[in-house]
């Protein structure tokens, strides 16, 4: 099959459609896959972000192969062992208190649902986001997704409301300290609260580390101060672990790394690496009670698809047995993080590194002092290096996000930081 007939019929997301070139991949295994040229390439952005145990993981597969065989699809209202076990395992990672799980087919209808759980719940109709997110591509995930991506699609109508999160290296408040950052990140979102009118609103949403808006790992009293905040104005806290949860941020959810404990996480992704489409919200026991004896009003066909929670439970468990969240924890700590350090001490281009687990930005900027970001043409040429190089990073604005899968070997992720090495030294 040649490139033009198979991409005659696709139409790509987020895509001008005349002018895309899509890299055709025939074959991919742990983190690393080939093009239809033979050329292989260390997959450092896991694709969106969700081969958080590789690809090709054989249990995840046999457990998807076993299911197909045994019941391969069942409508939602019935309960089945894989679907039931997904829950189970899902919930028993969450933080005591939020024991439901109600399953979607990916993150933006996660947000969606919870969304919905939350203005139910309160009976308010807001929602809070911040500007620096992503929370999906559907109609309330888009209008609740701060970055640009949201604008075509922004009808004014969903009902929410922007605001800034703590971000040190691009501050709007002005802070020289993290803490600073925190305090005025805080009081900014109070005032917020206060001004629109706390019983307006429904709900905060944040991703826990917010993820493609630039992997920023909020500072440590951040997120309980929003805790304290939605407790003291009675707001759902919803947090997005659609991108930071399963590993990725060396914690089984990011939340885990913060004291807080929200009253809704939506996931998808890295729960089941993503090898079959599966979301969902882990529900507190208090919004799952407004349910009790009302009906939700909402569900899809798909809603626990089998063998979707079949690849969760074996993607969990392999991930326990195998020690993934831990070896995730550890390649940040040791392996990744360092090199990412070490790379920016000799190349001006980078800006920042930031990061945590297997889950790190690196910024480019035309400029150290000014922290003017590199034009998108000179950061793509970078990407281009790093392509000739065999290395696939994650790429959006004037970043590069190295993401691997959470069990990558460490000689990948030396490899790679060579690789990196190269394309810096040749691209910028
Ligand atoms: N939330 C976050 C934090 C994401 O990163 C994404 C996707 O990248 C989504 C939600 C949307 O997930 P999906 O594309 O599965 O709908």
């Amino acid at each position: 099959m040649t490139h033009a007939l198979m991409d005659d019929h696709v139409f790509y997301s987020w895509s001008a459609q005349a002018e895309i070139d899509p890299m055709v991949i025939t074959g991919a295994h742990g983190s690393r896959i080939r093009d239809d040229a033979g050329n292989e390439y260390l997959d450092f952005s896991s694709q969106l972000v969700f081969t958080n145990l590789g690809h090709g993981h054989p249990r995840v597969v046999r457990a998807i192969q076993e299911q197909a065989e045994l019941l391969c699809t069942l409508a939602p209202q019935h309960a089945t062992g894989v679907r039931s076990e997904a829950a189970r395992l899902i919930a028993g990672l969450a933080p005591d208190g939020l024991e439901k799980v109600f399953f979607t087919n990916g993150g933006a209808d996660a947000n969606e649902h919870a969304i919905r759980m939350a203005r139910l719940h309160t009976g308010r109709p807001k929602v809070l986001s911040a500007y620096r997110s992503y929370h999906g591509g559907t109609q309330t995930a888009v209008n609740v997704t701060g970055d640009p991506r949201r604008w075509p699609s922004d009808t004014g109508t969903a009902g929410v409301v922007r605001f800034f999160g703590p971000f040190r290296y691009r501050s709007e408040f002005h802070a020289e300290t993290e803490e600073q950052e925190c305090a005025r990140a805080l009081a900014h979102l109070r005032r917020t609260i206060e001004a629109e009118g706390p019983a307006t609103i429904a709900a905060i949403i944040l991703e826990t580390i917010p993820g493609t808006a630039g992997i920023m790992p909020p500072p440590p009293g951040y997120l309980p101060g929003v805790r304290e905040l939605c407790d003291r104005f009675g707001i759902v806290l919803i947090l997005d672990e659609v991108m930071a949860g399963f590993g990725r941020a060396g914690a089984w959810f990011a939340l885990d790394r913060y004291d807080v404990r929200p009253d809704l996480i939506t996931f998808a992704k890295g729960v089941n690496s993503g090898y079959v489409p599966l979301g969902g919200v882990v529900i507190s026991d208090a919004i799952a009670d407004t349910f009790a004896h009302t009906p939700y009003p909402g569900g899809l066909t798909y809603s626990g698809h089998p063998l979707a929670t079949a690849a969760a439970v074996a993607a969990i468990n392999a991930m326990t047995d195998e020690g993934t969240v831990a070896n995730a924890d550890r390649l940040g700590r040791d392996l990744l993080g360092p090199g990412l350090r070490e790379l920016a001490e000799k190349h001006p281009v980078i800006g920042d590194v930031r990061g945590v687990g297997v889950f790190w930005a690196v910024e480019l900027v035309a400029d150290r002092d000014t922290r003017e970001p590199l034009p998108v043409a000179d950061t793509l040429a970078v990407v281009a290096a790093c392509r000739r190089a065999g290395l696939l990073p994650f790429t959006t604005a004037n970043r590069l996000h190295l993401v691997p899968p959470c069990n990558v070997p460490d000689a990948d992720v030396t490899t790679a930081l060579g690789m990196l090495d190269g394309a810096l030294s040749s691209g910028s």
